[in-house]
């Protein structure tokens, strides 16, 4: 499982980042930068499943 951002969908609410500033940054423009994909164990899972939710505009996703 790994973690996707898709720029294009991204306002720049920032939220990801306020939550998991380990995988998430913002450029410039204020549109999400993936800063390390990886999902390892459920315990990393369950948390960015919760920064995952908190995204207003679904830019970011978990996938197989
Ligand atoms: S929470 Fe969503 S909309 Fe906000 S910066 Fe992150 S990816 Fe973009």
């Amino acid at each position: 499982m790994h973690i996707t951002a898709g720029t294009q969908r991204c306002p720049g609410a920032g939220q990801c980042v306020l939550s998991a500033p380990d995988r998430f940054d913002q450029s410039e423009e204020g549109t999400v930068l993936l800063l390390d994909g990886r999902v390892d164990g459920e315990a990393e899972e369950a948390r960015l499943r919760g920064t995952v939710a908190l995204c207003p505009s679904q830019a970011i996703a978990l996938e197989v």
